[in-house]
C-alpha cells in the first residue's frame, strides 16, 4: 500500500537559512527513500527575502502554503539590511510571530544537552558532563506576561502575568506525553513561593498529573534554583515544563550548554500536533554565504518533524544516530571545531551525515 505523502512547507528565509536548508532537505530525501515514505515539498519565501520580493515578511501565498501542509520547516530570518524597517515590518516580527499566532503554536519544545563527542565544545566541566546528557525544555509560548495587559503611566509601568486553566492543562499534557516517550520524568519550573500565577499553574499541573499521568514522575523547582541546577546537575532532568517568561530565559541558558547554537533545533506545535520546526539560532549574517555554517540544527529540525509531527520514529532515529556517528568520526564545522578534528564545510557535513544514514 502506498502511504499518503507528507506535505511540507519549506521556508528557508535569510542568511545561512537557505544554505543549511539544502543539507536538511538532502537528508530528508535520503531517509524518505530509505524508510519508504513520500515527501511533497512546497518552497516559499519568508522574512527579508520575501520583503525584497513582494514587500512583506509573510506573504499571503506563503501562509496559504503553510495552511495546506502537514508541517512547516523553517530556516531563519533577519539581517542588517532590514533593520531600518519599523519593528513590526522586520523579518522576525513580521514573519515568525504571525506564524506562531496564526497556527496557535503554544508548545515550544527545545532539546538541550551535550553529546559525548562534543564534550570539549561545552562550557560545562567534564566531570559534570560525564558521558553526556540530554533533556527537553517545554516552554509555553502564547501566554504569560508577554501577552497580558500592558500599562504605561508617567511614573509606572506594568505587564500582567496571566495564565488560564485551559492553557496550563494543554501544555502540561504535552509535557507528560513527552516524558512518557523519554525517561518518564517531568520537572515543573515556576515561582510558586511568590507568584499567584505560579501557584495556580502548579496546582493544575498536579491535577493533570494525578488524573491522567500518575505513572510519570513529577517534581517541582523554583526558577531561580532551576537556572543553577541545569548547570550543576544536568543529568537529573528529562522534561522541564515551564511558562513563557521563565522558559525564554532557561532555554537560552541551556542552548549554550551544547557548545554551539548551530547544534540546536526546536519545534513549536499546536493542539492538532501541527508544528513549525526550526534551528534555534538566527540567520548568522557574519558567516552567511561562506559555506561554513553548521547544518546540524536544521537537520535535527527535520528529525524532530519526523518524530513529533509524523511519527516516523525509525527515520528520525536514523538521522540522530548518523549525526552522532559523524561527530564521533571527527567531522566538525568551524563553530564546533576542536584540535585534532576534521574541519568541514556545510555541504561536507551534509555529505558525511547522509553517507552514514545510507
Ligand atoms: P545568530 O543566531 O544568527 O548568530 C549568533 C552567533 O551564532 C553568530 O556568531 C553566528 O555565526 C553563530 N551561528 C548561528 N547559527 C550558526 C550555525 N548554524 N552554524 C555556525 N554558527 C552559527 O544570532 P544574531 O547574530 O543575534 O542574529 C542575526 C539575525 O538573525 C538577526 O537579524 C536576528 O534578529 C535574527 N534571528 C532570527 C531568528 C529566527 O529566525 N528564528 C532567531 C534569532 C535571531
Amino acid at each position: 500500500m502506498i502511504k499518503e505523502a507528507y506535505k511540507i512547507a519549506i521556508l528557508a528565509g535569510d542568511g545561512i537559512g537557505p544554505e543549511v536548508m539544502v543539507e536538511a532537505l538532502r537528508v530528508l530525501d535520503t531517509v524518505a527513500a530509505k524508510f519508504d515514505f513520500v515527501i511533497e515539498k512546497t518552497e516559499k519565501l519568508v522574512g527579508g527575502a520575501a520583503i525584497d520580493a513582494v514587500g512583506e515578511a509573510l506573504p499571503a501565498d506563503t501562509l496559504a502554503a503553510c495552511e495546506d501542509s502537514d508541517a512547516i520547516l523553517f530556516g531563519s530570518v533577519g539581517g542588517e539590511k532590514w533593520n531600518s524597517l519599523p519593528p513590526e515590518k522586520r523579518p522576525e516580527v513580521g514573519a515568525l510571530l504571525p506564524l506562531r499566532k496564526h497556527f496557535d503554536l503554544f508548545a515550544n519544545i527545545r532539546p538541550a544537552g551535550v553529546l559525548p563527542a562534543l564534550k570539549n565544545s561545552s562550557p560545562l566541566k567534564p566531570e559534570i558532563i560525564g558521558e553526556g546528557f540530554g533533556f527537553t525544555i517545554l516552554r509555553e509560548l502564547t501566554g504569560d506576561v508577554y501577552f497580558g495587559e500592558k500599562n504605561r503611566g508617567e511614573d509606572f509601568a506594568s505587564d500582567l502575568m496571566i495564565y488560564r486553566q485551559a492553557e496550563v492543562e494543554r501544555i502540561a499534557r504535552i509535557a507528560f506525553q513527552l516524558a512518557k516517550k523519554s525517561r518518564n520524568k517531568v520537572t515543573n519550573v515556576d515561582k510558586a513561593n511568590v507568584l499567584a500565577t505560579s501557584q495556580f499553574w502548579r496546582k493544575i499541573v498536579e491535577e493533570i498529573h494525578a488524573k491522567e499521568f500518575p505513572e510519570v514522575e513529577l517534581n517541582h523547582l523554583y526558577i531561580d534554583n532551576a537556572t543553577m541546577r541545569v548547570l550543576t546537575h544536568p543529568h537529573d532532568f528529562d522534561v522541564i515544563l515551564t511558562g513563557n517568561l521563565f522558559g525564554d530565559i532557561l532555554s537560552d541558558e541551556c542552548a549554550q550548554i551544547s557548545g554551539s547554537i548551530g547544534m540546536q533545533a526546536s519545534a513549536s506545535i499546536n493542539s492538532e500536533n501541527f508544528g513549525l520546526y526550526e534551528p534555534m539560532g538566527g540567520s548568522a549574517p557574519d558567516i552567511a554565504g561562506k559555506g561554513i555554517a553548521n547544518p546540524i540544527a536544521q537537520i535535527l529540525s527535520v528529525a524532530m518533524m519526523l518524530d513529533i509531527g509524523f511519527g516516523e520514529l525509525a527515520a528520525a532515529k536514523a538521522i540522530k544516530l548518523a549525526i552522532l556517528k559523524t561527530l564521533e568520526d571527527g567531522f566538525r564545522t568551524g563553530d564546533i571545531f576542536t584540535e585534532g578534528c576534521k574541519k568541514v564545510s556545510t555541504s561536507e557535513m551534509g555529505d558525511a551525515i547522509i553517507s552514514r544514514i545510507k
